[in-house]
C-alpha cells in the first residue's frame, strides 16, 4: 500500500538567500519560522489592513502618513487597538536587523486576530494579529518605464464601495492586475460610471487644459500617499490641481497622464486602451513632477 502523502510540512523552509527577520506576535524572528494560524481572520475572511512603505538609503519615506492611514482604516473597521504608531519603530528596526541600508520596502499587516470562523467580531480583547516584514527593493526594475512611460488599459471597477480602506481583500485588484500582465500593459485602470478612478495599485492623474486632474479622494479610491505628495508638489510648482472625475470620454483631450504609488513613484502613462495619450510620450508636467518628487525624496 502506498504511504499517505504528507499534506503539511511544518518544518521551516529555508529560502536560498539570507534569513530575513520579520515581526510577529510582539517579537522579531526568522520569517521562515513564523506560522500564522489557519483560524486567523485575515486568512479566513480577509478581515484586515495592510501598508507598504518604501525606504530610500535606509530611511523610511512618509512613515507617519502610512501609520495615519492604517489608524484610519482600523477605526473604520472597528479594530480595538486603533493606534499603530509603534509600527514606525518596528519598521525602522526591521531595516536595521535585515541590513537594508539601500532601497527596500516594509510590509505591515494587521488582522482582527485568531478566532473560530464566524462573520461577526470575535470576543472583545481578542489580540489583533500584527505582522511586519522588510524586503530589498530593486529600484532599477521600473526605471525604464518611469523614463519612457508605460501603457494602461481600462477595466470595469468590480470592487466594493469602501476602497478608501487599504484592506487585504484584493481579489478584484488581483484579477485586474493579472489581466494587465496578460495584455502586456503596466497597469489596469478601474472605471466606474464612466470615471477613471485609479489603478490596481496606483492612483491616476491626467493633465487637461494645463491643469492636473485626479479623482477626488472619497470612498471609491484609496487616498494614496504618493498622490498626496504629488498634489502638494504640484501646488508648490504653481501647477493648477483639480480633484474631479476624469471620464473615459476625456482621454482624447488628455495632454498627459501618469500613475502614482509607493513603489511606482510617478510613472508616465503614454497610451490607454491602445490610443496614445497626448503625443504618446512623457509630457513636461509629468517630468517636472518626477523631478520634484526625486528632490523631495533626497
Ligand atoms: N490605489 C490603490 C488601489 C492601491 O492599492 C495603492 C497602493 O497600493 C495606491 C492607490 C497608491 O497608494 P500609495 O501612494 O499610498 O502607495
Amino acid at each position: 500500500m502506498k504511504r499517505k502523502q504528507k499534506l503539511h510540512n511544518l518544518k521551516p523552509i529555508k529560502s536560498k538567500g539570507a534569513i530575513m527577520i520579520a515581526y510577529y506576535d510582539g517579537k522579531f524572528s526568522a520569517k521562515e519560522e513564523i506560522f500564522i494560524s489557519p483560524d486567523d481572520r485575515g486568512f479566513l475572511l480577509a478581515d484586515g489592513l495592510y501598508e507598504v512603505v518604501r525606504s530610500y538609503n535606509g530611511k523610511l519615506f512618509c512613515m507617519e502618513e502610512h501609520i495615519e492611514r492604517l489608524n484610519y482604516g482600523a477605526r473604520e473597521l472597528r479594530l480595538e487597538n486603533t493606534d499603530f504608531s509603534s509600527l514606525g519603530e518596528i519598521a525602522r528596526q526591521l531595516l536595521e536587523k535585515n541590513n537594508l541600508q539601500g532601497d527596500a520596502t516594509v510590509y505591515l499587516q494587521v488582522t482582527r486576530g485568531v478566532a473560530a470562523r464566524k462573520h461577526a467580531f470575535p470576543a472583545a480583547q481578542t489580540p489583533l494579529t500584527v505582522f511586519a516584514s522588510a524586503s530589498p527593493f530593486d529600484a532599477g526594475k521600473g526605471a525604464a518605464a518611469r523614463r519612457d512611460g508605460g501603457t494602461a488599459i481600462t477595466l470595469p471597477d468590480q470592487r466594493w464601495a469602501r476602497c478608501d480602506m487599504k484592506t487585504i481583500g484584493l481579489t478584484a485588484n488581483v484579477l485586474a492586475n493579472q489581466e494587465a500582465v496578460e495584455r502586456g500593459v503596466k497597469e489596469a485602470l478601474f472605471v466606474r460610471d464612466g470615471v477613471i478612478l485609479e489603478g490596481t495599485h496606483t492612483n491616476f492623474f491626467g493633465v487637461m487644459d494645463g491643469c492636473l486632474v485626479t479623482a477626488p479622494a472619497n470612498n471609491y479610491i484609496l487616498g494614496g500617499i504618493t498622490r498626496k505628495v504629488t498634489i502638494e508638489l504640484a501646488r508648490e510648482l504653481d501647477i493648477p490641481v483639480k480633484e474631479k472625475p476624469v471620464f473615459v470620454k476625456d482621454i482624447p483631450q488628455l495632454a498627459e497622464a501618469f500613475i502614482t504609488g509607493t513603489t511606482t513613484e510617478i510613472m508616465p502613462i503614454i497610451s490607454i486602451d491602445n490610443a496614445p495619450v497626448g503625443d504618446g510620450r512623457p509630457g513636461p508636467v509629468t517630468i517636472k513632477l518626477q523631478e520634484a518628487y526625486a528632490k523631495h525624496i533626497a
